[in-house]
């Protein structure tokens, strides 16, 4: 048995620990929400990068396909000038030059029809990554939705918490109130501790026969020796 001014403490202690775990809990929202959103925003980047892949080659493409349709003209060009030309030599030379173009012409084709494959290919990756986006688009909505509505509970509930502390803290004593809160700052939130194998509970260090027969009968307020918590007796 304890003490009723210690049995006090232990409830505020029970209460400063649970205080602690919804507010680390509300804590830790924000950040899992702010991941969400970054995961959003990779989704969004790549599907801007197959877009703008997809772009570049349609702008290739069709770059490409003026080149050829000049190509084409320059061919039809030479070709009829042919007719009119009367020296053999130069009839070769154009002859060569036509040649040439139509080298080129082929070449040309071959690369839009490569570019083609590209495209179809790049098309694809964008519907991949629109459908990737659209899935990370709704999961963020739902788990934003969620998570903000367990913020605010989380948040009532450490408001009534702490409003439930207040009415607690008053009760007990000012001087002993003071040493549980200074206790709390240099003990890691643990001020009152049961007796355990006749070993208090924080720092497990041996107590007095006599201080824990004296924890045992529950008539006077002991701490440890060796850490200054305040002990009971957890029968
Ligand atoms: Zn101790």
């Amino acid at each position: 048995m304890a003490l009723p001014e210690v049995e006090e403490l232990i409830a505020l202690q029970e209460l400063d620990q649970r205080i602690a775990t919804q507010e680390a809990a509300a804590r830790a929202i924000p950040p899992l929400v702010r991941g969400l959103e970054s995961r959003l925003q990779s989704a969004r980047d790549a599907r801007e990068a197959a877009r703008g892949a997809h772009g570049g080659l349609e702008k290739t493409r069709r770059l490409k396909e003026g080149e050829l349709k000049q190509v084409e003209e320059q061919v039809k060009g030479k070709q009829a000038r042919l007719w009119e030309i009367k020296k053999n030599e130069e009839y070769s030379a154009v002859l060569k030059e036509i040649e040439l173009l139509k080298a080129k012409r082929s070449a040309l084709e071959e690369e839009i029809l490569l570019l083609f494959d590209q495209i179809e290919e790049a098309s694809r990756t964008v519907a991949t990554r629109e459908g990737e986006l659209k899935e990370r688009d709704a999961e963020f909505a739902r788990l934003r939705t969620a998570k903000e509505a367990e913020l605010a509970r989380l948040q009532e509930e450490v408001a009534a918490s702490t409003k439930e502390r207040a009415g607690r803290a008053r009760r007990i004593e000012a001087g002993l109130l003071q040493s549980y809160t200074r206790l709390v700052k240099s003990r890691g939130g643990l001020a009152v501790v049961p007796v355990k194998d006749s070993s208090c509970g924080g720092c497990f260090v041996a107590i007095t026969p006599q201080a824990h027969a004296e924890v045992r009968k529950g008539e006077a307020l002991l701490t440890c020796a060796n850490c200054q918590r305040i002990l009971y007796w957890k029968g």
